[in-house]
């Protein structure tokens, strides 16, 4: 049982938490944004740099996955090119991360696609990105948000977990997640929430011990350690947080 599903310090008082989850929402973009960038930590230059990074960090972490993908895109720099490779010299420079052999045959196929289907281009849409092989909704949001600038909730592992910690979303199912999450904020603001909901997971939120005495969320997040502190307490730490940058913040 992950933390966020035991029952944590404050779980009890949820109830006591003011406000709708809509409310939680906004107030968790207006100040996510104070102290996140809207920056994904992958490195890319074009939408089919971004398809092999973001294929690459499915299982694994960002800074893995861009240090691979400088490697492979330096000798497969082109769509045309990484069609054509060697499956096995692919798996052989992408073998420190998970799952190379599975994301080293995705990579081929779904290249390949872009070749045969797409003129060697990156599609815009959901629809076509679901095709390529190895692009789940998760892959096409990132894709989508991140490289093509439509508007799109990327449901990562520390988006799920955060967003249940405040209570926003009430299963982990990634579709359904995203459905919800859609309904409780504007359309333009799925890509910067989602991207600095990761962000928060990644650094403050963090599975096993999350930073709540650290987090501009404290004050009204029902699952925050810090429940015990007064209001007053809470409401400060917020406010001197989003005043201070968040390497800062959440350095010991
Ligand atoms: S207060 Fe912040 S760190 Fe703590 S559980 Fe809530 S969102 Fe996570």
């Amino acid at each position: 049982m992950s933390w966020s599903e035991k029952s944590s310090p404050c779980s009890r008082s949820a109830e006591r938490t003011p406000g709708s989850a809509a409310r939680r929402a906004r107030l968790t973009a207006r100040r996510l944004a104070l102290v996140h960038p809207e920056r994904s930590e992958l490195e890319f230059r074009n939408p089919f740099q971004l398809l092999v990074a973001v294929v690459l960090s499915a299982q694994s972490t960002d800074r893995m996955a861009n240090r691979l993908a400088r490697v492979l895109l330096m000798r497969y720099p082109e769509p045309a090119a990484l069609a054509a490779a060697d499956p096995t010299e692919v798996e052989r420079m992408i073998r420190p991360i998970g799952f190379f052999r599975t994301k080293s045959r995705s990579l081929i196929a779904a290249t390949r696609m872009l070749m045969d289907r797409y003129g060697g281009k990156v599609p815009k849409t959901m629809e076509d990105l679901l095709r390529l092989p190895g692009v789940g909704r998760k892959t096409a949001n990132a894709i989508l948000g991140v490289g093509f600038g439509v508007p799109a909730m990327t449901t990562d592992r520390h988006l799920i977990r955060v967003a249940l910690r405040l209570q926003l979303i009430s299963d982990a199912n990634p579709e359904s997640v995203e459905t919800h999450l859609h309904r409780l904020l504007p359309r333009g603001q799925w890509t910067p929430f989602s991207i600095r909901m990761t962000l928060h997971g990644r650094y403050v939120c963090l599975a096993r011990r999350p930073l709540c005495d650290r987090c501009v969320l404290n004050d009204f997040c029902p699952s925050s350690t810090t429940a015990d502190w007064p209001m007053v307490k809470r409401r400060e730490l917020a406010r001197l947080l989003t005043h201070t940058p968040i390497g800062a913040a959440v350095s010991p």
